[in-house]
């Protein structure tokens, strides 16, 4: 890759970590809350949220993230352990960094999240039946450091990001949600325009009626159907980073979670250059350390595969053998 072309991709996978932590921290505030309550309780700011001051239900410090980062940052370390150890991509490792993740009690933990988690501690198995329950969004949220690490390898990324989420998450909508978003984060890192975003946008609504965003009903919950809605709508209506991250952690509800996503893509569509510096400064900086490291470490381990090879086209009348007469 030209090192033009390679600076710019690292330049947008940064942004996209950034930003995920950012939506985050910025939307931990207001979990759970709804948007009249915020417009009342920051009435004094415009009736809007605009700052990372931690708080919130869990009373996170100014600066502090949740479980969409903390659990990104589990899954991507895994990736690189399985890579140094000669075990890319197993899942096994994957389920053993989520184990480590919740015994070290983290600030908060999704109830499906920790379900599949028990699951796997107590039974080993990497997944389990499908349930109806699982239609959550915590598979989806953390899987960044998939689409990094899979980079140029498209099949790859589909069968490592299903093994990762159904570790906690068996639900088709849950897979259709971090295949689409996460083909969708992949773009942008490859420099798609607005256009682009929009076609591939309506695409996933196609595919999946369920995600269907315009026009936009504006729930926010953590039911991925409304997470997917919620992230479409604002990634798709406000070209501006901070303008679309507000506009979505001010509608409530899994604030975090949709202001993760949000950032995310919208992170990777502007670059780390161009994300907000009073965002960035609030952020705790451990937290900015540990991703940006983490965001150079899966590029290079993304770089240093080999390509795989391209899918064989399919035959074309008139060039399979002519079987021999018989003599
Ligand atoms: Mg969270
Ligand atoms: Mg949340």
């Amino acid at each position: 890759m030209p090192a033009e072309a390679a600076a710019a991709l690292q330049d947008r996978a940064l942004g996209a970590y950034l930003g995920l932590a950012i939506g985050d921290a910025l939307g931990a505030t207001v979990e759970f809350m709804t948007p009249r309550e915020i417009a009342a309780h920051f009435a004094g700011q415009g009736g809007m949220h605009r700052h990372i001051v931690g708080g919130g239900w869990l009373k996170l410090p100014a600066g502090q993230v949740t479980d969409d980062t903390t659990m990104s940052l589990a899954l991507g370390d895994a990736l690189l352990r399985g890579h140094r150890e000669g075990r890319p991509f197993d899942t096994r490792l994957i389920a053993d960094a989520f184990a480590a993740w919740w015994r070290a009690r983290p600030v908060d933990c999704g109830n499906t999240c920790r379900r599949g988690i028990l699951r796997y501690l107590q039974h080993g198995s990497l997944q389990g039946e499908p349930n109806e329950g699982d239609a959550g969004n915590g598979a989806l949220m953390r899987n960044l450091p998939v689409a990094l690490a899979t980079l140029g390898d498209d099949a790859g990324f589909e069968r490592v990001s299903v093994a990762q989420a159904r570790i906690t998450h068996h639900h088709a909508l849950s897979d259709a949600a971090v295949l689409g978003i996460g083909h969708l984060l992949r773009a942008l890192l490859a420099g798609a325009d607005a256009a682009a975003v929009a076609a591939a946008s309506d695409a996933l609504a196609e595919r999946q009626p369920a995600f269907r965003f315009r026009p936009y009903r504006g729930r926010a919950s953590a039911y991925v159907v409304d997470t997917v809605q919620t992230v479409l709508h604002h990634l798709n209506t406000h070209a501006d980073f901070e303008t679309a991250l507000l506009a979505t952690v001010n509608r409530g509800e899994d604030a975090d979670t949709t202001g993760a996503l949000v950032g995310m893509l919208a992170g990777a569509r502007c670059g780390a250059r161009a994300l907000p510096r009073h965002w960035l400064r609030q952020l705790l900086p451990a937290v900015v350390q540990a991703v940006t490291r983490q965001a150079d470490a899966l590029l290079a381990l993304a770089a240093s595969r080999p390509s795989p090879p391209p899918p064989a086209p399919p035959p074309r009348p008139g060039t399979l053998p002519v079987p021999h007469a018989c003599p």
